[in-house]
């Protein structure tokens, strides 16, 4: 099961330089970003909590 970008959506390459984290404010949901995400630091949010963050 591929993994989605939190921030902008697109499926996460099983080699692409993604990163995955425990959302910082509710920590039940794991947040993904993908490399371009990371690269131009766009914004994610929490699906549960609304966190957004850099
Ligand atoms: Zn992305
Ligand atoms: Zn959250």
């Amino acid at each position: 099961m591929p993994e989605k970008c939190t921030s902008c959506g697109n499926l996460i390459a099983p080699y692409e330089d993604a990163v995955h984290f425990p959302c910082p404010s509710c920590g039940d949901v794991l947040l993904w970003r993908c490399e371009a995400c990371r690269r131009f630091a766009r914004a994610y949010h929490c699906p549960k909590c609304n966190f957004e963050g850099p």
